[in-house]
């Protein structure tokens, strides 16, 4: 009997398992996903990940024009430009855009930048969505509350040092708090699309300072921009993000 039952039970499972293997729901049968380490991001085929919220759901910050624009048209031109970056270059598809950007000068030098602009726009914007949440703002809770009270002295001096480095950033980039090489929060800026791991250290929060990300509705006024951006921060996934940290 224990024999019929078992293999009644392997013949279920098996059943489950092709079932969800072949599911459309579940994985399009043209994508081969290459096996990534935990959390990373597919480089080939890069996809633009669907807003967690709707277009207009940020309004304490942000207009739903500005984020229609931003996702659509700027996150899906990286996505774009990296996989037509990456289309002739078997050898590099199966990296998630993380490696990709911590070993830039691995890759060839034709193609070198635009991974670097375009594989960090990709992962830049992808963390950037999932800061954000129509029921941010408020205080930070957790851990992370705590750390960012030992190392900035409080809430306000944190934030107060934050917009100070997103407002200093000339032209276009962004301003991050990391944990840097050495184990430590720090807040940090970036040019262009480049990423905090390029220098080793791992992204908690951060906010995108290029003119796209505010200028219909802030024009020149990227102070104001800094400061509303707190009515949205998604303090849950920047506690995720601190503990993933910990981890790296
Ligand atoms: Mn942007």
């Amino acid at each position: 009997m224990a024999g019929v039952a078992l293999l009644l039970l392997l013949v279920f499972c098996q059943g489950t398992l092709q079932a969800e293997a072949t599911s459309p729901m579940t994985q399009p049968a043209t994508v081969a996903v290459a096996a990534l380490p935990e959390g990373e991001l597919s480089a080939y085929p890069a996809q633009l990940p669907p807003l967690p919220y709707e277009y207009g759901a940020l309004t304490k910050a942000i207009d739903a024009e500005t984020m229609q624009i931003h996702h659509d048209r700027h996150h899906a031109s990286y996505v774009k430009n990296l996989n037509a970056a990456l289309k002739q270059q078997p050898n590099l598809q199966n990296r998630s855009v993380e490696a990709l950007l911590r070993d830039l000068k691995s890759l060839p030098a034709d193609i070198r930048t635009t991974i670097q602009n375009n594989g960090g726009g990709h992962l830049n914007h992808t963390i950037f969505w999932q800061l954000m949440s129509p029921n941010g703002g408020g205080q930070p809770t957790g851990a992370i509350a705590n750390a960012i009270d030992q190392t900035f002295g409080s809430f306000d001096n944190f934030k107060k040092q934050f917009n100070e480095a997103g407002g200093a950033r000339f032209g276009s980039g962004w301003v991050w708090l990391v944990r840097n090489p050495q184990g430590q929060l720090q807040i940090t800026s970036t040019p262009n699309q480049d990423s905090p791991i390029m220098e080793g250290s791992y992204p908690i929060l951060g906010n995108d300072v290029w003119e796209h990300a505010y200028y219909l509705r802030y024009q020149n006024l990227r102070a104001e921009y800094l400061t509303n951006w707190w009515n949205v921060v998604n303090w849950q996934e920047v506690e995720r993000r601190f503990q993933l940290a910990s981890q790296q």
